[in-house]
């Protein structure tokens, strides 16, 4: 009996797991991780390929069934089993993954993957249709969204294979695809709490222009209050702007070598502690005017996030960060 809500659907096309071992390029050295190996009829072929598979399952049924299949075979020394939740399991070095997962785990699973490290060779996943179709979208396709976007600033990711649902047991009611993700080398040398943080502010209205978006009140609120935070830490000469929750925590973007997080402003403000209180309606336009000549200098304000690429939300990001605005 198959668990629904462990997305239990095994895979019972022979020649659809021939496929998708060939294509994820496994070398007899590597070491493979898989993730849900169910009955492991994928962690058989990836034995066959590969140097050793590390098989992360949370169901203990699944996992007792897996040894029962693989002990006494040459197979046994070369599969390890790690039985728990994949979420939250330490993983262990692997130079690929090959997995097909239980679809609700998809989007915290890819952000685990992006986050691992040492960075692995290259992910193969089975996902639902439109998930697999959102991570390899691109600027002007309708499913374009902030998961394309932070994907694809870690990962080159391709659409490997369609997958129609009779190839599972029991069959799912959502068609698959199998994807595959190329981490970066290198990856990209950014604070990435500051890029999604201008990706969420972006993608919560893709279809509005960007100058729309930035004249919220809910945003520019939001903005004007980093922007006083960070400037009142700028003049305590100890602040410290560094973040230690980052995993990807490297001085800010692309402009090589430059601390933006740092940067002095240009000189214009005041000292907020004597603004006077009839002042406050005349500072919120002076930020939002400051807001929207970044936008302008950039040519954006008329453009709309479902259009714009990495390189346009990257060229966003610096402008905002040289007039002293943050995200995170
Ligand atoms: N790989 C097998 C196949 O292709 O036939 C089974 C795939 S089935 C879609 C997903 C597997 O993941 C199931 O065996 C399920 O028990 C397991 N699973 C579900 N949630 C999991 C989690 N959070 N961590 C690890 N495994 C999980």
């Amino acid at each position: 009996q198959f668990h629904k809500s462990k997305g239990q659907h095994i895979l019972k096309n022979p020649l659809l797991i021939d496929s998708i071992v060939q294509k994820s390029g496994i070398k007899p050295t590597d070491i493979i991780l898989e993730i849900g190996p169910g009955t492991g009829n994928l962690t058989k072929k990836l034995l066959e390929a590969g140097k050793s598979v590390i098989a992360v399952e949370l169901d203990s049924r699944m996992v007792l069934e897996l040894q029962r299949r693989f002990q006494g075979t040459p197979f046994s020394n070369r599969l390890k089993i790690i039985q728990g939740d994949v979420l939250k399991v330490e993983l262990p070095y692997f130079d690929i993954c090959v997995a097909n997962i239980p679809y609700q785990i998809s989007a915290p699973l890819t952000d685990k993957l992006l986050k691992h490290r040492p960075v692995f060779r290259c992910a193969v996943i089975m996902f639902q249709r439109e998930f697999a179709m959102r991570l390899v979208a691109q600027p002007g396709d309708a499913l374009y969204c902030r998961l394309s976007v932070n994907t694809q600033l870690f990962a080159r990711v391709f659409h490997l294979l369609k997958v129609g649902k009779n190839n599972f047991r029991p069959p799912p009611k959502v068609e698959s695809s199998v994807v595959r993700i190329e981490p970066r080398k290198p990856l990209p040398q950014m604070n990435f709490k500051e890029w999604d943080g201008l990706i969420r502010i972006c993608f919560n209205r893709k279809n509005k222009t960007i100058g729309s978006i930035f004249k919220q009140k809910s945003v520019l609120s939001v903005l004007e209050k980093n922007y006083k935070t960070l400037q009142a830490l700028r003049l305590s000469e100890n602040g410290s702007l560094e973040d230690t929750e980052m995993p990807v925590d490297v001085p800010i973007l692309a402009e090589a070598g430059e601390d933006l997080s740092m940067e002095v402003d240009d000189g214009e403000d005041e000292d907020d502690e004597e603004m006077e209180v009839e002042d406050v309606d005349q500072k919120r336009s002076d930020f939002k005017d400051k807001v929207i000549s970044v936008l302008k200098q950039g040519g954006y304000e008329e453009k709309r996030s479902s259009k714009l690429a990495q390189a346009d939300f990257m060229h966003l990001l610096s402008l905002f960060n040289k007039a002293g605005i943050h995200f995170s």
